[in-house]
């Protein structure tokens, strides 16, 4: 729109407004974009501080003050989808007249570059630990109830530990609590919780920390953050998943968002690397999914099987990819999500590129 008058840079800048009722505070945010959702809104809400991340597309839009006066701890969120409009709504505690909504921050009303603004933490508290597999665990922490956030698919947050002493931060991939759950079931995406799926090492400094938690105990979880993109899914034909180890984590939501939502699905493909039989994270429930769902298969393959294993084994490479991702028809079009050790994702992506899928067919999940 570069030549139509008046469509400066400016006009893309989101605004805010406020007003109150006896009981109610009402920030109203005017985002300019036309596809908002409820994963583009971020907001906050501790003691008197509030704040609210916008994202529009590489941009992010905040508010953020010190609140005149004291609210209760559920707050609402209304997104008009089409229009872009936002509303945050506060409770008053007490029935008293604000003159301001508060004092603003020093990035209060910035929109700024997504990737120059900072990470933000909130307490999140340690509701459930369930074993997965001999070294695995589930992790499902609560969101503070003046928390507004979901994590998208394909993207990870951060989790931050004061470990002797020192501040420690680790990236992680929020999944769904299982994979045959019926998710037309409104409590699996209440929003409430985020699910972890975490490897503990005997000699890893973060996961041994977290391994230490108790029931009841908080840890900080940041924003979402991760460059993976959902349209390059909706358009697939074949989707074909590698994951090695935890590698497995993005493709949880993946896999459900592909076979729940994407409707010129033909064929999905989980290709898991793991070293023994053991490891095989969910093995159950993907196997039933398999079951469920004609569209989707799943191979497991392993690095270091005992003998008794009838399954595939060895490492990722060349013959094995060649043998393993194929198109469903000649012009299908094709998404091939990679994720694990990095040498796995960086072989991967190599002998991807040898067996001539471009880069647009593929997406490799790094930090
Ligand atoms: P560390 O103290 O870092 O070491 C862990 C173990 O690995 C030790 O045994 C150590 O000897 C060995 N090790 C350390 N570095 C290397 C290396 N470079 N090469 C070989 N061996 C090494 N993990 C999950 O379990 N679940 C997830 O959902 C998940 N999501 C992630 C998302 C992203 C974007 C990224 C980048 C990583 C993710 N991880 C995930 C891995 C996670 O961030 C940590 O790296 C992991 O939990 C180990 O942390 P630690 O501090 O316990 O281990
Ligand atoms: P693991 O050590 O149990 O190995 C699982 C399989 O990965 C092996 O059986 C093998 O097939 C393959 N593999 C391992 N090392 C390899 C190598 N050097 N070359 C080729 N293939 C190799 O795996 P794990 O302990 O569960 O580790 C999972 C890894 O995935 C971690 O490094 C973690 O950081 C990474 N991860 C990354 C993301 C992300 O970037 N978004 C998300 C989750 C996990």
């Amino acid at each position: 729109e570069k030549n139509v008058p008046g469509a400066s840079a400016r006009d893309l800048t989101p605004s805010y407004d406020w007003f109150q009722t006896d009981g109610l505070i009402t920030i109203v945010i005017y985002t300019k974009q036309k596809d908002m959702n409820a994963e583009l809104v971020i907001v906050d809400c501790q003691d008197k501080r509030l704040r609210g991340e916008f994202i529009l597309a590489d941009h992010s839009y905040l508010i953020e003050l010190d609140l005149d006066h004291a609210v209760r701890e559920d707050l609402d969120v209304n997104i008009a989808e089409k229009v872009g409009k936002v509303e945050i709504i506060l409770k008053k505690k007490d029935n008293v007249h604000w003159k301001v909504l508060g004092r603003p921050l020093e990035s209060h009303n910035t929109f700024i570059k997504r990737t120059d603004r900072g990470l933000f933490y909130r307490k999140c508290k340690l509701v459930s630990k369930t074993e997965v597999t001999h070294d695995t665990k589930l992790f499902s922490l609560m969101l503070p109830k003046s928390t507004h956030l979901q994590v998208p698919t394909g993207q990870h947050v951060y989790l931050k530990q004061i470990i002797a002493g020192t501040e420690v931060v680790k990236p992680y991939t929020p999944i769904l609590p299982s994979l045959t759950l019926d998710f037309k079931q409104p409590s699996c995406h209440d929003g409430a919780h985020i699910y972890l799926m975490i490897k503990i090492y005997s000699c890893g400094l973060f996961t041994q920390a977290l391994d230490h938690l108790q029931i009841g105990d908080y840890i900080s979880v940041s924003n979402p953050e991760g460059n993976f993109k959902k349209p390059q899914v909706q358009t697939s034909e074949d989707l074909f998943l590698l994951a090695a180890g935890t590698g497995f984590t993005p493709m949880v939501k993946l896999l459900n968002f592909a076979l729940t939502e994407v409707s010129c699905l033909r064929t999905v493909k989980l290709i898991f690397f793991n070293k023994k039989e053991d490891d095989i994270l969910w093995r159950n429930q993907l196997e039933e999914l398999a079951l469920k769902d004609k569209r989707f298969e799943v191979q497991f393959i392993l690095s270091e099987p005992r003998k008794d294993w009838g399954g595939k084994q060895g490492k990722i490479s060349l013959s094995l990819l060649s043998e393993c991702v194929k198109r469903s028809r000649k012009d299908s079009k094709v998404l091939i999500c990679i994720c694990g050790p990095t040498p796995f994702t960086e072989q991967g992506v190599e002998y991807l590129r040898d067996l001539g899928y471009s880069q647009e067919e593929m997406h490799a999940f790094t930090a």
